[in-house]
């Protein structure tokens, strides 16, 4: 009897609504989220506890189960899941912003006016600093020059690197520190741009700006925990509330810890170490980082470089570039080299995530997961990542299948780029570049980003861009090769679920279901039911993470 008794009232618990406890109500909100299986979903209220989600659902619905919770009310507004930049670089962002920016200059006499008006600024700054330059914007048709960085500041170096971070714009003060002059060779893997004597002009490509890189002082601890600062806020104020990271140092490692030990992140930081050299060896000593201080950083992939950059024309193309018919740009290792890194990370358990931007680039890193397969035939199950996997020979793209590769990819670089990208490579080979329906119609995971800070770490331009492919004048009207087009929730979803995906972290990121982290914004129009030309203005009005508010925009 008692024992029967027992069973009866276990079965009655069993039956009854589990009444959860909850500490915070998000209510009166126009609510959207992807479930596991990429669904859009709506909902009216937000339950966490926690700082878990503990149910979406109707307002009757949750207020009924809020019991004393604190209740936040959204005033009809959207709520979308925080959204995740799959590959930015935290530190760079700080500095860019701390430092000379140049993003977005429309002109050299901008630029310079700005390292003017900057050095007169920062009289003690022993080197002047930054970055952000794109020639193409300039409409200038050449590389710029030391002697134009002369004529603005020439009692210290200035180092200038980039949109891209793939080549930089030195003077004469640095050049001359770097020790560079018309005897010194390219290095492999880099070109020094040359006058008509063979003197460097003043800019660098890839390995090439290590002949100056290596005389800039390392910046300080205070400089680089300004940097994470300035780039925490800055993302939390556009709404991401997470981001890998795609290539980080031993000193970057060691900050992120203390921050996150402090409790000082307000987005999730995935962390790729960068090459499998010292700091590798140093950080991989106890293993993979995963879901460290509440899930706020996890390190478990190293991230390698097979190319440079496509501006620069430091991509490695199988044939020469359409507007430079005797350069195919460079390969920065032989795929032995390649293979070999990529198996002393997979014998640690470690995710690879490799940098490959034209079709010679992005086949070396296929052939070389796929013979680093046949020793770590386990290591297929890393969700191992091409990150950009931007220009392919539409013979490769098929091979991300077998191998299970993840395409990390930015999709405001199409917007950014496809002027000069159809300069670079011709009508031809672009229907094997920016191809994103080619890979999500085989069914491959593209986890979205933006490269930050060679673009904006604003997500809604990630959104806009893969809507559309239309840049935010709208052109060109229908988007430049619409077919490759996303839908809103294909976007959506890799920007926050497949991001998550793309880390791991599916189970507790990307979307707000039950028992995952409430990483959550509000933003201020309905961003999936008003005209897609609105997307990329659409403004955040509060971040939160882990179910604390960690931004509010100002009115
Ligand atoms: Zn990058």
């Amino acid at each position: 009897m008692k024992r029967s008794l027992c069973l009866s009232m276990l079965a009655l618990l069993a039956l009854a609504p589990a009444v959860q406890a909850a500490d915070l109500l998000v209510d009166n909100v126009n609510g959207y989220t992807l479930d596991s299986h990429g669904k859009l979903q709506h909902f009216q209220a937000l339950l966490v506890d926690q700082g878990k989600v503990v149910a979406t659902g109707s307002h009757a619905e949750l207020a009924n189960r809020a019991g004393d919770a604190r209740v936040i009310d959204g005033h009809g507004r959207t709520l979308l899941p925080g959204l995740i930049d799959a590959h930015g670089h935290v530190l760079d962002l700080g500095y860019a912003r701390n430092s000379v920016d140049l993003t977005g200059t429309q002109s050299l006499q901008e630029a310079l006016a700005k390292v003017k008006a900057y050095a007169a600024a920062h009289p003690d700054a022993k080197w002047i600093l930054g970055g952000g330059w794109n020639q193409e914007i300039w409409k200038l048709g050449r590389f710029p020059t030391a002697k134009e960085l002369d004529a603005v500041v020439s009692d210290r170096p200035v180092w200038l690197s980039r949109v891209d971070g793939h080549a930089a714009w030195a003077n004469s003060a640095a050049i001359r520190l770097a020790g560079v002059n018309a005897a010194t060779r390219d290095p492999s893997g880099g070109r020094i741009e040359r006058d008509a004597s063979g003197n460097p002009a003043g800019v660098f490509v890839d390995a090439a700006t290590d002949l100056v890189n290596d005389k800039v002082p390392a910046p300080t601890a205070q400089e680089r925990a300004a940097a994470l600062d300035a780039a925490l806020a800055e993302m939390a104020s556009v709404g991401l509330t997470g981001v890998g990271d795609a290539g980080i140092d031993l000193d970057t490692y060691r900050l992120y810890r203390a921050y996150a030990d402090a409790h000082k992140l307000t987005a999730r930081i995935y962390a790729m170490i960068r090459d499998t050299g010292a700091a590798f060896d140093t950080i991989s000593r106890d293993g993979p980082l995963i879901g460290y201080g509440g899930d706020f950083l996890t390190v478990r992939t190293v991230k390698l470089f097979a190319d440079g950059a496509l501006g620069s024309r430091g991509a490695a193309m199988l044939k020469p570039y359409s507007d430079d018919p005797h350069n195919r740009g460079l390969l920065f290792m032989p795929p032995a080299a390649m293979t070999a890194k990529i198996d002393k990370a997979f014998a640690r358990g470690y995710q690879v995530a490799i940098h490959a931007i034209g079709d010679s680039a992005n086949r070396e890193v296929l052939d070389s997961f796929a013979s680093a397969y046949q020793t770590h035939p386990q290591a297929i199950a890393l969700r191992n990542r091409v990150e950009h996997a931007q220009i392919l020979s539409l013979q490769d793209i098929p091979r991300f299948v077998p191998l299970k590769l993840i395409a990390s990819m930015q999709p405001t670089h199409a917007t950014s780029d496809m002027n000069m990208a159809e300069d670079r490579i011709g009508h031809q080979r672009i229907a094997g570049a920016y191809a994103w329906q080619r890979f999500l119609k085989q069914g491959t995971v593209i986890a979205g980003g933006s490269d930050f800070p060679v673009e904006s770490p604003n997500p809604f331009y990630g959104l806009y861009s893969a809507v559309t492919r239309e840049d935010h004048d709208g052109q060109p009207p229908g988007g430049w090769y619409p077919q490759q087009d996303m839908t809103l929730v294909q976007a959506l979803r890799a920007f926050t679920l497949d991001a998550a995906y793309a880390e791991h972290a599916e189970h507790t990121l990307g979307t707000l279901e039950p028992g995952k982290w409430a990483d959550f914004i509000l933003v201020d129009h309905d961003v999936v039911k008003d005209s897609p030309s609105k997307i990329w203005n659409t403004r955040v009005l509060q971040t939160w993470v882990g179910g604390k508010q960690v931004y509010a925009a100002r009115d």
